[in-house]
């Protein structure tokens, strides 16, 4: 019998992640390894960025997703994420990126302002919202970590809140963890 010849699969094109943030790229990088090479937003000429007029994260994540698909003619993946504090209704929420503070220590200052007047334990979540988009696809997802504002920042490792997000399960914030400990318990991992 004649044995077909094998035809190797076709390179992977890159998958284009639309977004900036170079923190979440450095994350979803890791998270996916070497065999997905990950185009952005800064391999592109520049896209008008949509506004984020989402109520929720989903709703941005779509509205990412569509409006970048739609401006490049590729597959895009968007991800719209930010940290959820139940005492103060929710808030960042989906302004978490235009938190007042124009540093992460400023925003936290501001948090723990607000924060004070209200018993602990302080719950809270981060929420990571994926969609994927191209002309006729629709792929969405979502991840959710659980843990608590901790009583002051602590650690250097991670970005944005991660100071000041305590994970039960380490018993640490993020800021105190490893990429790869943070990874396999958050938001964007679980998504
Ligand atoms: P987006 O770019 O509108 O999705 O805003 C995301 C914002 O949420 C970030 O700029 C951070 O302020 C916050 N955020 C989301 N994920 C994380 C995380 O893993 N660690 C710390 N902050 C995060």
């Amino acid at each position: 019998m004649e044995i077909p010849p094998i035809i190797p699969a076709p390179p992977m094109p890159p998958l284009l992640f639309a977004t900036t943030n170079m923190d979440k790229v450095r994350e979803v990088a890791l998270l996916l390894g070497p065999g997905w090479p990950l185009r952005t937003l800064r391999d592109l000429p520049p896209i008008p960025e949509p506004e984020e007029t989402g109520v929720t994260f989903m709703e941005n994540a779509i509205l990412k997703a569509r409006a970048y698909a739609t401006a490049s003619g590729a597959m895009a993946v968007a991800e719209d994420s930010g940290l959820v504090i139940d005492a103060l209704g929710g808030a960042p929420g989906v302004q978490s990126a235009r938190y007042p503070g124009a540093t992460y220590p400023e925003k936290f200052e501001h948090l723990y302002r607000a924060l004070r007047a209200h018993p602990r334990p302080w719950t809270a979540r981060y929420v990571c919202a994926v969609a994927v988009a191209a002309p006729d696809v629709l792929y969405t997802t979502e991840g959710v970590c659980e843990g608590e504002i901790a009583l002051e920042p602590r650690g250097t490792h991670g970005f944005g809140y991660d100071p000041i997000f305590y994970c039960p399960e380490y018993g640490r914030t993020f800021g105190e963890v490893a990429d790869a400990e943070k990874l396999a318990v958050a938001h964007r991992g679980r998504a």
